[in-house]
């Protein structure tokens, strides 16, 4: 069943243990998320960027929560950039949005969130935001430090925004790490009490199963996961080229005799299987087996 983001991070807050945000890219891996999920009886949360069919991939999240209507799933909003996109999630009926306005100075990111927060919340959507700002994994030696979160500005910038999750920058990154991930632990810790609603750690892939144990026993109740599903993904699809009959000879020519649809189609259930399998440690790592029911 799809419900709001908040419910799952209040639930996950009160249990000690964090859902994972798993961003998806085609029918079949909104549908491997389910899956996973259903297998781990584990709530989990459904991410669309606004570059993705949010449209198509929203359906097809309606259409598996009636297959799986054990798994208690968001489907949700990955870095909104504008208000636009804010929006559409809520045109496609997503159940919880994210507006990034992180790079903008404090008083003009409350401004905007609380314009975002207003919207979603009349059509009873809830909201994350990110205060500080975690960068790209490739200039991370550069810009590691740089975009922490200000542990002053967190309790107030909730409070004047109304969001119901706070994403913040404690050390790590999006995509590929250049350097090996630290996390602030410290900071982490502080802002954990200090602020009243769920944290977000964006950037879980390549980050390490103990630094992201120790930031979900410090506080942590959301983990985005992007890179390390889309790469399971297309390894998944290559292993199954690599191990059946060449398609195309050296020359570049099409040699395949068989149903080339029915190839096709195997080849990327083999992606959304590695996909799901890789979700499912996740979800162990962060601690949310089991948490579906009750
Ligand atoms: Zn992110």
């Amino acid at each position: 069943m799809l419900v709001t983001m908040k419910e799952l991070l209040c639930r996950a807050k009160e249990g000690g243990y964090a859902v994972a945000a798993a961003n998806v890219f085609t029918g079949r891996t909104v549908e491997a998320c389910f899956k996973a999920a259903a297998e781990r009886k584990a709530p989990v949360i459904i991410a669309c960027t606004p570059y993705v069919q949010m449209e198509e991939l929203a359906l097809a999240a309606r259409m598996y929560e009636r297959k799986y209507p054990q798994v208690p799933a968001a489907l949700h909003l990955d870095h909104g950039k504008e208000y636009e996109d804010v929006q559409r999630a809520l045109r496609c009926g997503f159940t919880s949005v994210m507006l990034d306005k992180s790079t903008l100075p404090y008083k003009e990111n409350v401004k905007a969130v609380r314009e975002a927060v207003r919207a979603a919340h009349a059509v009873g959507v809830t909201v994350e935001a990110e205060l500080g700002h975690v960068g790209k994994g490739a200039e991370y030696e550069e810009t590691r430090d740089s975009g922490l979160t200000r542990k002053e500005e967190a309790k107030g910038f909730v409070e004047e925004t109304g969001v119901d999750a706070l994403a913040v920058a404690v050390g790590t990154s999006h995509g590929v790490y250049k350097g090996r991930p630290h996390l602030n632990f410290e900071l982490l810790n502080e802002l954990s009490r200090e602020v009243p609603v769920p944290l977000v750690l964006h950037g879980g892939s390549n980050t390490g199963e103990d630094k992201l144990k120790k930031a979900v026993d410090l506080g942590i109740q959301k983990i985005n996961l992007s890179t390390d599903l889309s790469t399971e993904y297309l390894k998944g699809v290559k292993k199954f080229e690599e191990t059946n009959d060449p398609l195309f000879d050296e020359s570049g020519a099409l040699v395949y005799t068989g149903n080339r649809t029915v190839y096709a189609n195997q080849a990327l259930s083999k992606g959304a299987e590695a996909y799901q399998e890789i979700l499912e440690k996740y979800i162990r790592v962060f601690g949310s087996e089991g948490k579906a029911l009750g």
